[in-house]
């Protein structure tokens, strides 16, 4: 084609353009009469502000043929003509009303944005389903650490009688009791977000989000009523859900996940737990604890991704502790016999060998899935990671759709915390209402499983340093340590550890800092800002300890692992 023909062509496709342009103003004009001025303004100056460069003609008229056979049914031309005039009905909707959501949310309303948050939660395979908050506040943190509390003071109950308190009769725990006191403390957090929602300013719905497209959203009530709104941006939040096995006969129908066991009114009785991450040790700790028969069932390692001597210093406290332990074995089936009660069958993966035994509850705790399917996110071409199905995001939280972003466990490689989905929520809200450039440091995130014995930890595990650096490019400091409040109590303290990997030339900058004891989540938050900020091993020294507490045996380690010296704290 010559230069010539190809201008022509090009007027040509403009003159179409602009009587297609007018025949849009029309109808616009037609059904909404108090936008007509506008749109007669500077009609094109106004349709191109909501599309890029060159795709107007494309654009529109693909919408325009997509709309066609909804146009009736729903209210696609108030979305058509927002789209056209640049005029959303929000400047941001998130999709999401966890942690992370809400978050983000609050914090863009704050900064003079106009926002709404659709949250919606689907029950649960057993029929459990909550209020706003999302897993955190419902099904994860907050419920877990106060059932971890109960069981805590289950201990302290006990080395109580040494410390001279006089308990008569048998101590036992009443599950109705804890559940009740949990499951009131979480609605009135549930009622604390939309109260604070309110007050904010952002819009609450209680709908089912979808993308339709990059500026606008479809929720769904349970009962299917539709409701479209339309933004500059949007922002998906939709955290994940716990994974049932599909190849299990009787995984589901019998089973339930962490999803169920913190809005249980009766006891879960005698439980097996399937998996090994934090979540599975965490609610076998936790049921233990509280005096119940609690086995984990443990394919292969424990606590996968966390420092591994770490790992088994845990699950040995553990066992010690009471909780059982079937290792290197696969389930196979869950069968309900006529007593009521589940009949697990399992593989013994080295002999091959086939065991079963009888379960009140089985809790499958063997990963979690991303809530990203009922998006639609497929049509709009949003970008997953294949094998994980989470949505992949840059630096600044975006997607591969632009005005389109996702942050929080929905995110591809971001840790799944509350505290990283809180801070990623609100400096992505501050960057989309031109209030700042900050991007989330997803470095140096401390973390801490709360098990029986609770492990916290920082930075880099020893198998990462050394991978990072080389088995000869680090140094790792450790002690074995004994709270002073075990000593009276008797308590076993063979687990209670630190450990300091730092690299060994230089200034020993500080890779990871680990710990296992009591309060491990107020030890290691302290020293995560140390290590936020640079510290090295000589920072460490530096530092005087709080006599007596078992923060401060990380001050004063000096055995390195290299020595092979005996790493046990001896005296006060
Ligand atoms: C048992 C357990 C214990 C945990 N303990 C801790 C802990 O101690 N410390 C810690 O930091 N983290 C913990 N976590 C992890 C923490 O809960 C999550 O990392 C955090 O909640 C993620 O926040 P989010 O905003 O990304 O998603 P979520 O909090 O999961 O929120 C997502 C929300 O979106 C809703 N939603 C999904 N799809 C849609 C849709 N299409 N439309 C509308 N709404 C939708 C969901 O129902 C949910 O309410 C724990 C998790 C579990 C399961």
């Amino acid at each position: 084609m010559s230069y010539m023909s190809a201008a022509s062509s090009t007027q040509g496709v403009r003159g179409q353009t602009r009587r297609q342009t007018r025949v849009l103003i029309r109808v616009v004009s037609f059904f909404f009469p108090m936008l007509s001025d506008q749109v007669t303004a500077t009609p094109l100056t106004l349709l191109h502000r909501t599309h890029r460069p060159g795709s107007f003609h494309n654009n529109n008229m693909a919408a325009l043929s997509r709309c066609r056979h909804r146009w009736k049914r729903n209210n696609c031309l108030h979305v058509l003509t927002r789209n056209l005039t640049g005029k959303y009905d929000y400047d941001l909707v998130v999709i999401g009303g966890g942690s992370g959501g809400l978050a983000c949310s609050k914090e863009a309303a704050q900064l003079g944005q106009k926002v709404a948050v659709l949250d919606y939660v689907e029950p649960t395979a057993k029929g459990t389903k909550w209020g706003l908050g999302g897993t955190c506040v419902n099904v994860g943190c907050i419920p877990k650490k106060l059932m971890h509390q109960a069981a805590l003071l289950g201990t302290a109950v006990k080395d109580a009688q040494k410390y001279g308190w006089q308990i008569s009769g048998p101590i036992c725990h009443d599950w109705a009791s804890m559940a009740d006191a949990v499951q009131n403390h979480v609605r009135s957090l549930n009622w604390g977000h939309r109260v604070q929602l309110q007050d904010k300013k952002v819009k609450y719905l209680n709908l089912r989000g979808s993308l339709l497209d990059e500026h606008t959203v479809r929720g769904l009530t349970k009962a299917g009523k539709e409701t479209l709104l339309t933004a500059k941006n949007i922002v998906i939040a939709t955290g994940g859900r716990p994974k049932y096995p599909t190849d299990i006969p009787g995984a589901m129908e019998h089973g339930m996940t962490s999803d169920d066991i913190f809005w249980m009114k009766t006891s879960p009785g005698k439980t097996l737990v399937v998996g090994a991450s934090y979540v599975a040790l965490e609610c076998a700790g936790f049921l233990t604890g509280i005096g119940l028969d609690a086995t984990v069932m443990v394919r292969s390692i424990a606590l996968r991704g966390f420092d591994q001597q770490m790992a088994g210093l845990v699950t040995d406290y553990m066992e010690a502790y009471g909780t059982k332990f079937v290792k290197e074995c696969v389930p196979k089936r869950v069968d309900k016999l006529s007593s009521g009660a589940l009949q697990v069958t399992w593989t013994d993966t080295l002999t091959g060998s086939e065991h079963k035994d009888t379960y009140d509850s089985v809790l499958w705790a063997v990963g979690r899935a991303p809530e990203t399917k009922a998006l639609g996110l497929d049509k709009l071409g949003v970008q997953l990671k294949k094998e994980s199905g989470k949505i992949i995001v840059g630096a600044d939280e975006s997607t591969s759709v632009p005005n389109i972003f996702a942050f929080g466990d929905i995110g591809e490689g971001r840790p799944e915390l509350t505290p990283t989905a809180v801070k990623a929520g609100k400096l992505l809200a501050r960057r989309l209402a031109g209030h700042g450039t900050e991007l989330m440091n997803y470095d140096n995130v401390a973390t801490t499983v709360f098990t029986p014995l609770e492990y916290g930890c920082v930075g880099l595990s020893e198998e990462e340093a050394e991978e990072r650096h080389g088995k000869d490019g680090i140094e790792v400091y450790h002690a074995f340590y004994k709270p002073l409040e075990f000593s009276v109590a008797e308590r076993d303290a063979s687990q209670c550890y630190l450990k300091v990997v730092c690299e060994l030339g230089g200034d020993q900058k500080i890779l990871g800092l680990h710990f296992t004891g009591p309060n491990a989540g107020e030890v290691t938050q302290g020293f995560a800002l140390g290590l936020q900020c640079g510290a090295t091993y000589s920072h460490l020294l530096q530092t005087v300890g709080i006599h007596p507490t078992c923060a401060e045996e990380l001050t004063k380690i000096n055995i390195t692992k290299r020595s092979g010296l005996d790493a046990t704290v001896s005296g006060c």
